[in-house]
């Protein structure tokens, strides 16, 4: 994978020196015809005036010569200017040109080396959880176990599905999306439950993070279940991937003036606000693929923000103190069975 990344770098420096030499080639090839074209317009205007002196008698039509003259040098002058106007506004529209296809060019190559890594990502995300529940199911159906391990053998290939469960969930919505055929379904339920559910299962499957929850409770929704489900989980996710072993995460769920808001805050490396808004984009990972160590496919946040969008909310994060972030989607139309906190 490193390879292809290199011949990858390797072809897009050979493009981009190849688009230099082609521009300042053109740009050269402009600048030369200009003086050219000037040289051609002063020799032309010298031979006039010869011409001129040679027809007319410089002293007794004195009137006629420097009238003729004048027009020559009119017209010499108004050929520089034609030249270098004409001249220069081709050049500013090549460069215009190349302005764009030049970031055209780039954000094109940054896109399909995103969606070449995504495609390893995938690979490696899909066939790692696969390894783990073909092992299990091998040892289980291979071995006489005693009920301990059985259980931490079933338990860690549920997890493993779940995973896979989970990714494909990620790569399904994608796809609809980028087919606009999505919709979300909403009805009415309990997002508290919902949030519950996401902190259990999530503290199940890492053991080494430890999850605080302090959510309201009742509170209601109306909103697709599935699509809020995925967004929530994709925080935790991070939250756990992203945060050193041992550290806490912490969950609140508040509601203020009919708005759900749920934050997320881990203790992890945080995010440059440089990264920040980038985070959202499709495929976008921070680094790049030679140092980072944390598994990935850049597409939970692009979907968390496209299903918070989707039901009139949003998404942003800050940094936590003292270290660490803070992801918050805030959801419209909440209500609470109970007091609020
Ligand atoms: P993935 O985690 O699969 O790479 P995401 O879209 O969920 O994709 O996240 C995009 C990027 O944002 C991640 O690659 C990571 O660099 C950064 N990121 C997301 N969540 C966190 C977090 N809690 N702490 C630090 N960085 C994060």
């Amino acid at each position: 994978m490193k390879s292809a990344t290199k011949n990858r770098i390797k072809a897009t420096g050979f493009i981009s020196v190849l688009y230099v030499f082609l521009l300042c080639y053109t740009i050269a090839a402009l600048v030369a015809w200009g003086i050219f074209l000037e040289h051609q317009n002063q020799q032309l205007a010298r031979q006039q005036i010869i011409i001129l002196g040679l027809r007319t008698d410089r002293i007794r039509q004195a009137g006629v010569y420097r009238a003729g003259l004048n027009h020559i040098l009119n017209q010499e002058k108004g050929h520089t200017w034609q030249y270098f106007g004409e001249g220069g506004t081709f050049l500013i529209i090549i460069l215009i040109g190349a302005g764009y296809v030049y970031g055209g060019v780039r954000k094109h190559i940054r896109l399909s080396q995103q969606q070449f890594n995504f495609m390893m990502a995938v690979t490696h995300e899909l066939k790692s959880p696969i390894a783990v529940i073909q092992l299990n199911m091998e040892t289980l159906s291979r071995h006489r176990l005693d009920e301990h391990t059985r259980t931490r053998l079933l338990e860690n290939t549920i997890l493993e599905t779940s995973r896979l469960n989970h990714l494909c969930n990620n790569m399904l919505l994608a796809s609809q999306l980028e087919s606009r055929q999505f919709r979300i379904v909403k009805e009415e339920f309990d997002f508290t439950g919902l949030v519950d559910q996401c902190v259990r299962e999530n503290n199940l499957r890492s053991n080494y993070h430890e999850f605080t929850a302090d959510l309201q409770p009742e509170l209601l929704i109306s909103g697709d279940r599935l699509m809020l489900h995925l967004a929530v989980n994709n925080l935790l996710e991070n939250a756990v991937k992203y945060s050193p072993r041992g550290s806490v995460i912490t969950v609140q769920l508040r509601v203020r003036e009919g708005q759900a808001i749920l934050r997320v805050s881990d203790t992890g490396a945080g995010i440059p606000d440089s990264e920040k808004k980038k985070i959202f984009n499709r495929f976008y990972r921070i680094g790049n693929e030679n140092t980072r160590t944390t598994r990935g496919t850049g597409l939970g946040l692009y979907l968390s923000r496209f299903i918070a969008r989707q039901h009139g909310g949003t998404i942003t994060v800050t940094d936590n103190n003292p270290k660490g972030s803070n992801f918050e989607i805030i959801l419209p139309g909440a209500e609470t069975g109970n007091l609020q906190i």
